[in-house]
């Protein structure tokens, strides 16, 4: 790609942690990369502040039309103002404005950055309309892994990750074929519970959960990482996006997020990519690859002492881990019936109805239940996205 040429880029989910860093990195790259739209689904401030500083043409606020007209606080009655009195950009609600926006003629790029399976829709139309994609909504990969891939072969669509262990394993890959690679080694911080009492496990509170040792991320990925279904779900999207079998996919836990994961080739030479946990260094790279450009990103400090820890998954632990690998070896309707038992499920621990080791035994339970098919098309995945939230709800 000529990275001279004109980048127009669509940011959905702008408002979350993965948005507004690419927000961040979208300002510091400058020309030819612009901000063309961003989306919300509620934060009218965050959007209206982004909007402000990065004048891009089009806003969708996903969430619709209640909360433009609501006007329950000052907050809210100025960011509506702002958005949508001032003329200087078009602005659209509801879902359906997030596809138009990842499928308009106008954009080059398109960062999938919302969160959950609400992010499948768009994130399918950017593919589906040959767009450079940069993935950080890794649960439409999960749900439909095969589709999206088979999408993007027709369209001619560039999926570049944006989840930190995907984009080493990208990067790393950069030395050899797929065919040389002998497994991929997917890092995980271990979370807040890596050495908490297995008996304290059954009591841990939402704010525990909610405190993550290393990353600063939205809520729904905080909680996976503390059950480390973020790890499970990651290895389903490593299986899809580097067409790797689950028995080549390897985890391991490295507590500093320093190594964000790893390759190893036939002739025994393992690759690593090294950087302090800073999400803006993959969405950056996602962006410009194959350059790489000056990054806003933190450093290593190599005048420190460096100590870097490589231990193995105990799965007693985070049972989550294991319904990753089988989803991964599963395929079919499985990657969207753990998704949405996953995300129901943490809506029920968040609002304290589940405990903390509740979610992996109701994914387990809900997939065991389901009527597997290997071929599914996305309306069936749709359906058993809403089937499988129905049967998370009897849990209450
Ligand atoms: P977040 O909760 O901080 O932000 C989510 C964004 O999605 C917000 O802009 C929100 O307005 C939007 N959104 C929420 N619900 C929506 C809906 N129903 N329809 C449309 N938009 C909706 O989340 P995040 O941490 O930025 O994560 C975003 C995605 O990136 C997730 O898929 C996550 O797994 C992935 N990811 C995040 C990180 C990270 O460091 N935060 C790292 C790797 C991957
Ligand atoms: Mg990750």
């Amino acid at each position: 790609m000529d990275v001279t040429a004109r980048q127009n880029v669509a940011v959905l989910g702008a408002t979350g942690s993965i948005g507004k860093a690419t927000c961040e990195v979208l300002r510091h790259l400058g020309a030819p990369y612009r901000a063309i739209g961003l989306t919300a689904h509620r934060d009218l401030a965050t959007l209206s502040e982004l909007a402000e500083l990065l004048s891009p043409e089009e806003l969708v606020i996903s969430g619709g039309t209640p909360h433009l007209t609501q006007n329950t606080t000052n907050e809210r009655s100025s960011a509506d103002t702002a958005l949508t009195g001032s003329g200087r950009w078009r602005v659209r609600e509801g879902a359906e404005a997030l596809v138009e926006l990842a499928s308009s003629p106008n954009v080059d790029t398109v960062v999938a950055a919302i969160v959950g399976s609400a992010g499948m829709a768009s994130t399918l139309a950017a593919v589906e309309h040959g767009k450079r994609v940069a993935l950080a909504n890794k649960e439409s990969m999960v749900v439909a892994g095969p589709i999206m891939l088979q999408a993007a072969a027709k369209s001619g669509a560039q999926i570049l990750p944006v989840d930190s262990e995907h984009s080493a394993i990208f990067q790393a890959m950069q030395a050899g074929g797929v065919d040389e690679v002998e497994r991929i080694i997917l890092t995980a911080s271990g979370g807040p519970f890596l050495r908490k009492p297995l008996n304290e496990l059954p009591h841990v509170s939402v704010e525990e959960a909610c405190r993550h040792p290393t990353w600063q991320m939205g809520r729904k990925i905080t909680i996976d990482s503390a059950t480390m279904m973020n790890k499970a779900l990651e290895v389903i999207e490593a299986r899809w996006l580097f067409q790797m079998p689950a028995e080549k996919i390897h985890v391991m836990v490295h507590p500093q997020s320093i190594i964000h994961s790893m390759v190893e080739f036939k002739d025994g030479s393992v690759l690593a990519q090294l950087s302090p946990p800073d999400m803006k260094l993959p969405i950056q790279y996602a962006l410009t690859f194959p350059k790489r450009l000056e990054s806003p990103t933190l450093r290593m400090d190599w005048t420190k002492r460096l100590q870097l820890e490589l231990e193995p998954v105990d799965f007693e632990r985070f049972p989550a881990l294991q319904l990753g690998f089988e989803v991964a070896k599963a395929g079919g309707t499985a990657g969207a019936v753990l998704n949405a038992s996953n995300e129901a499920a943490i809506d029920l621990f968040l609002s304290g109805k589940i405990r903390f080791v509740d979610i992996a035994t109701v994914c387990r339970e809900i997939l065991n239940q389901h009527h597997y098919e290997s071929s599914p098309t996305i309306e069936r995945l749709c359906e058993l996205d809403r089937w499988a939230r129905q049967e998370v709800m009897k849990w209450t």
